[in-house]
């Protein structure tokens, strides 16, 4: 079932989530609607919180773009729980956008490489590498989990500059090819 994107304004965004327990009632089901929903929007990522639950998951799927960038090969999983326990390698700027900021795209620093401690949809326990545009893309939907949205990083002079486009955003004065909801 494709859900209503959560847009930028909806509190649930800026909330900590939470860990998912073991016993969480179908969880599958979740994990099936998250990854129709952000497959209908053309996202490479999306977090719970952007379908309006503060729960500690989110699912990628880069596979489509792994020509361009090799390390999305296969890169199509399940986070649950995470916890980013190493970042390291030089900090890189590249453009980011969000399906909970439509119509915005700015540059953000992040580092190249990430260690992440996980479960996937059968709750088995991993820890992982990542490097390049599969690192960015973990860093960017973990960073949901902890209410962070990737215009928290920008520089101060470009964040006044997409001031006003944020206000008429969470009134849902834009245009998008997908379902959501904004604040009010
Ligand atoms: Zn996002």
């Amino acid at each position: 079932m494709v859900l209503p994107i959560y847009i930028y304004g909806c509190p649930v965004l800026r909330k900590k989530a939470k860990e998912i327990s073991t016993d969480y009632k179908d969880l599958n089901i979740l994990i099936e609607n998250m990854f129709e929903t952000m497959e209908k929007a053309n996202g490479v990522g999306l977090a719970a919180p952007q379908i309006g639950l503060a729960e500690r998951i989110f699912v990628v799927d880069g596979s489509g773009e792994a020509e361009e960038f090799p390390e999305l090969k296969d890169f199509r999983k399940v986070f649950i729980n995470p916890k980013i326990t190493n970042r390291s390698g030089k900090n890189v700027s590249m453009t980011e956008g969000c399906l909970s900021l439509p119509n915005i795209s700015e540059s953000v620093n992040r580092p190249t490489e990430i260690t992440v401690e996980y479960y996937d949809e059968n709750l088995e326990h991993h820890i992982e590498t990542y490097k390049g545009y599969a690192a960015r893309i973990i860093q960017h939907e973990y960073d949901h989990l902890e209410g962070v949205l990737f215009i928290d990083k920008i520089s101060p002079i470009r964040k006044r500059l997409i001031k006003s486009k944020l206000s008429s955003m969470q009134k849902g004065k834009f245009k998008i090819g997908y379902k959501f909801k904004t604040v009010s």
